[in-house]
């Protein structure tokens, strides 16, 4: 599929982005468990002055059409197990697979081959579903995305993640859990001021 590369930068491997998603292992985790990808393609809108998050489309190879990346966030964001779906077609759209996650879905292979075979179809049927839901409610728009609570939740999460685990197993005293609790805080300040330079900023 060829683009208009004037108007578009095209996002694709070996984009470090994309690099990133496929050699994290932690990533893995966002794929397999909560069903979040990446399209194998997005292209960035050169000519227009919207902040980056506002001017992302993923092209569907099967009728051309370029859809709003936006169509998969919010309440659309997770539960992509078996990839996009275009919203104008109904064609699906190829992501990116983690190599832990492709190491994990190898070895287990007898586990999800089941849920492959008998719910691939329907979970598609209810992709379809699923955009009316993400438009109704408006796509996020940078300016009225709070940045502070994003980079907190990341925060709190990454903390239940990384340290809660350790903690129930009585292996971090109670100063180890406030000095892990206080790293992940300022990570997550840090992570959504930069999600906040990254997916507002204008050419
Ligand atoms: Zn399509």
């Amino acid at each position: 599929m060829e683009f208009d590369k004037e108007k578009y930068k095209v996002w694709k491997l070996p984009h470090p982005m994309l690099l990133h998603w496929i050699i994290n292992p932690g990533l893995a985790f966002n794929e397999l468990i909560l069903g979040q990808r990446i399209p194998k393609v997005t292209l960035i809108d050169k000519t227009s002055d919207a902040p980056l998050m506002e001017r992302q489309y993923v092209p569907c190879p099967e009728c051309n059409a370029l859809n709003d990346g936006r169509l998969w966030s919010k309440s659309n964001t997770f539960g992509h197990w078996f990839g996009y779906v275009c919203p104008e077609c109904h064609g699906r759209i190829s992501c990116l697979w983690n190599i832990t996650s492709l190491i994990l879905l190898v070895l287990t292979f007898p586990i999800w081959i089941w849920l492959k075979i008998f719910g691939e179809r329907k979970w598609i049927e209810k992709e379809k579903s699923r955009f009316a839901e993400v438009v109704s409610s408006e796509l996020p728009e940078a300016k009225k995305t709070n940045w502070l609570k994003m980079g907190i939740t990341y925060g709190v999460l990454m903390f239940c993640i990384m340290v809660l685990p350790k903690s129930f197993q009585n292996q971090l005293t109670p100063s180890a859990i406030a000095i892990q609790a206080a790293i992940w805080l300022g990570g997550g300040l840090v992570f959504g001021l930069a999600m906040k330079l990254f997916l507002g900023s204008r050419k």
